[in-house]
């Protein structure tokens, strides 16, 4: 038996999740946002995945960009963050990719630019999340700059929602409201990231721009129960190792755990070498044969130990499920202190990565 550390990643749920997306938005264009490795998914196998129904696909850097051309997919193509020095300028042209303009600087470098093909960009405003962006009272004349300049093409605008996920914060209606008073039709714009397309219809606009409620996780801390997500990712690996240890023996680095009693302790084949959470408490969960066990004792680089008392007859190779439909990222992460996001990308290359086309249900 070889070393199991795996994720599946489930395409039809994928597409649910799309269809869940587009339900919400119907009329906006969506661009998808596959940035990290598709949030660790693959980038071209969910990108091929979700190709037929998306108007664009954005991720942060040519290194993320290129594959998608080179894969022949020929959709628009949104750098978040545009490019990170001049000579970049060239390869956004000649692969017609779109560039996020954010700083002064791009601006000049664009007018400086010897290229052909004109570049199409989003104009990118900070109505209050502080990150990237013209400030308001600067945004008109970055975008009268850039719309002098022959090498770009159409200009749309941008802004990112900084509290989208809380249904009860003021600050996304008055990111929407600044945002509003910038844009004179008939130019485009997008705000929504996947907690602005799932609850905040006046976020929409032209193009929403989901990324995590395509992978099937949240954003939220309490799901939006009228757009049911279905997870896209199981993370799985195997019991290598069942033993009895007797009361009073601990279990991991520093003796985190100690045994209440005699009892039966499984080691799972995966740990943050693979990157599952070293930070990961007694009690966070995993499913084995339909049951839920807990994680006891620290993880380790390549495994960590669960509590077997109340599991029927665990057995060497049985299948352990780390996060999927149970326990759902979510859960995992609220259990770490960190977002289902963070999760899914540091699943690290040592993670087999297997592609299915049915949705995620029972054992495989
Ligand atoms: C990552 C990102 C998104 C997608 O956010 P989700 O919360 O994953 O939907 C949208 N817009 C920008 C600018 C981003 O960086």
């Amino acid at each position: 038996m070889s070393r199991h550390a795996r994720a599946t990643i489930h395409l039809d749920a994928l597409r649910h999740n799309l269809a869940v997306a587009r339900g919400c938005a119907p009329q906006s264009n969506l661009m998808a946002v596959l940035k990290a490795n598709a949030y660790g998914h693959g980038l071209l196998p969910v990108a091929h995945t979700l190709a037929d129904d998306v108007e664009a696909f954005a991720v942060s850097c040519l290194e993320e960009a290129l594959p998608l051309r080179e894969a022949g997919l020929n959709h628009r193509v949104v750098l978040l963050e545009g490019f990170f020095e001049a000579d970049e300028i060239p390869v956004f042209a000649a692969r017609r990719l779109d560039a996020v303009i954010h700083q002064p600087w791009q601006i000049q470098a664009l007018a400086e630019a010897d290229i052909k093909d004109p570049i199409d960009c989003w104009l990118k405003v900070d109505t209050g999340m502080g990150r990237l962006g013209f400030l308001p009272d600067e945004a008109s004349a970055a975008a009268e700059q850039l719309a002098a300049l022959k090498c770009v093409g159409q200009i749309r605008w941008m802004t990112h929602l900084a509290e989208a996920d809380e249904p009860e914060s003021p600050s996304t209606a008055q990111q929407m409201a600044k945002f509003g008073e910038l844009i004179a039709a008939p130019a485009q714009s997008t705000a929504a990231n996947s907690a602005g397309t799932l609850h905040w219809r006046e976020t929409h606009a032209d193009w929403v721009r989901p990324g995590i409620m395509l992978f099937g996780a949240s954003p939220f801390a309490v799901p939006e129960p009228h757009a049911p997500l279905q997870p896209v990712m199981r993370l799985e690996a195997r019991l290598i190792s069942v033993k009895q240890l007797p009361k009073g023996h601990g279990v991991g680095y520093g003796g985190r755990f100690v045994c209440p009693e005699e009892m039966p302790v499984g080691i799972v084949s995966i740990g943050y070498g693979d990157g599952y959470p070293r930070h990961a408490p007694d009690g966070t969960p995993v499913q084995i044969n339909g049951h839920t066990a807990s994680l006891i004792g620290k993880v380790s680089m390549d495994m960590i130990a669960i509590d077997l008392r109340g599991i029927p007859q665990p057995a060497v190779g049985d299948l352990v499920i780390l996060w999927g439909d149970q326990p759902s990222a979510n859960v995992i992460a609220d259990h770490c202190g960190t977002i289902s996001y963070e999760l899914f990308c540091r699943l690290t290359p040592r993670v087999q990565r297997v592609y299915r086309n049915g949705a995620m249900h029972g054992q495989s």
